[in-house]
């Protein structure tokens, strides 16, 4: 197709042609490579966003491009009516990443991955038979459906309408009423507040080791150690939402590991930097045995058998070849080590600022944070922009791209691949924003 250049600038079209529910920075992004992007007019930036946590191993690394180039030209896709070997490859190496025996099912998003866990949670809910603590009296746990779902305040799971539902954050329900049933939010890290949540409804428990879209709060171990305990006692699922924070962005392959890696879940969920950008979502069912209503045994790795679950692009040859071209670099090029050592030094270089406008920096490996004090507002004149967006709009004047969380966090995400040297002049430029900001 030969398309004839058009004139209309390109946020001109976006605001004429595209549905506004983004609210997007004045940037026209046009390229990038490793951890840099450039825009139309040429600037460059430093790229401590990634896409969100996606680009793990940077922009258009080559290896990236050229497996996506070679499998582009045999075969992008065929549907899961057939099978395919890159797709069968991936997900023997995610349960090997895992490290626990499962099975995998592949999607196209974070926000699907986890309608995979919902929909694993009720099928095991509703034909497995349950157990209760022994305490507990009443009607037998055998005969009784559970549906219910429990996740924690300031979560994001996504934003399907059970996505919502699940996310313990009111801003993103606002208007899409009624939500979907099903699920209860409590208080993150709080052990006596999900004790009195659980009950003979309740099939399971979703939690995102380090939340992310609330500013980066990884969970405490204790507090994981004993939502695994109460899941045991009450028959659930310990279900962990690993979309931002898996696949070694924290320093370990799967997120909780940073944190207790004793602890062992029952279903898990993957996206973002899974791909290197292609879309791509994928759930991890544990191998373990459930007893079935019906009469006997199944393991929950095959509790959604066939007919139960599908989606039409879900792991195609495509971005299951990114992914394992991604995977391998990572573990090839030693990013999970790397992750934790500019992760230790961006933190440590970020305190040793000691700037009076930080009031916390936080997270683990490359999934960090810091927070704003309170009165950043008034100290450095923000007027009507919350202080976190005011912040990322100087950083990226200054030709540094950041995430905001909420109204006083900033994200720092960059490719797992990152260098010292990197890392060394995004701290430069903070400083040098926040020294101007004072
Ligand atoms: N879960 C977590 C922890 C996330 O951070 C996100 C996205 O930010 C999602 C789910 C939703 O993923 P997606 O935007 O790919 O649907």
């Amino acid at each position: 197709m030969n398309l004839t250049p058009d004139p209309t600038p390109t946020t001109e079209l976006f605001c004429s042609y595209v549905i506004p529910s983004y609210t997007r920075f004045p940037l026209v992004l046009e390229r990038g490579a490793g951890s840099w992007v450039w825009d139309e007019a040429g600037k460059r930036y430093l790229d401590f966003g990634a896409g969100i946590a996606v680009c793990s191993v940077g922009h258009c690394h080559p290896r990236v491009t050229e497996a996506i180039s070679r499998q582009a030209g045999k075969l992008v896709h065929t549907s899961n009516l057939y099978y395919t070997r890159p797709q069968g490859l991936l997900a023997q190496k995610l349960v090997e990443l895992v490290g626990i025996a499962g099975k995998i099912f592949f999607c196209n998003s974070g926000a699907e991955a986890n309608e995979g866990l919902y929909k694993l949670a009720r099928k095991h809910g509703n034909e497995t038979v349950g157990t209760l603590p022994e305490h507990t009296t009443g009607e037998t746990a055998e005969s009784l459906p559970r549906h219910k779902i429990i996740t924690f305040t300031g979560s994001f799971h996504g934003r399907t309408l059970a996505g919502i539902a699940a996310t313990g954050q009111e801003k993103v329900k606002k208007g899409f009423e009624p939500a979907v049933a099903g699920f209860e939010h409590v208080p993150f890290n709080d052990a006596p507040a999900l004790l009195a949540a659980m009950d003979h409804e309740t099939a399971a428990v979703l939690l995102e080791p380090v939340q992310g879209e609330s500013g980066i709060h990884p969970v405490s171990a204790h507090f994981l150690r004993t939502v695994r305990s109460i899941c045991d006692d009450f028959g659930a699922l310990l279900m962990f939402d690993e979309i931002q924070c898996g696949l070694g962005r924290t320093g370990e392959w799967c997120g909780w590991r940073s944190i207790a890696p004793d602890v062992t879940p029952d279903a898990v969920s993957f996206a973002k930097g899974i791909a290197g950008g292609l879309p791509l979502g994928a759930i991890w069912a544990r191998d373990r045995e459930v007893t079935l209503k019906s009469g006997g045994t199944i393991s929950l790795a095959n509790l959604l058998g066939p007919g139960t679950h599908a989606t039409t692009f879900g792991g195609t040859p495509l971005v299951c070849t990114a992914a394992l071209e991604v995977l391998s670099i990572i573990e090839q090029e030693g990013l999970i080590e790397n992750a934790r050592a500019q992760g230790a030094y961006a933190k440590e270089a970020i305190e040793a600022l000691a700037s009076p406008l930080i009031a916390e920096a936080r997270g683990l490996g490359l999934m960090l944070g810091f927070e704003l004090v309170a009165d950043f507002a008034a100290r450095a004149g923000t007027g009507s922009r919350p202080p976190s967006l005011w912040m990322v709009d100087r950083l990226h004047e200054a030709g540094l791209l950041a995430i905001p969380a909420g109204t006083h966090a900033i994200r720092w995400l960059p490719p797992l691949n990152v260098t010292r040297e990197e890392v060394s002049q995004a701290v430069e430029i903070l400083g040098g924003v926040l020294k101007k900001a004072v």
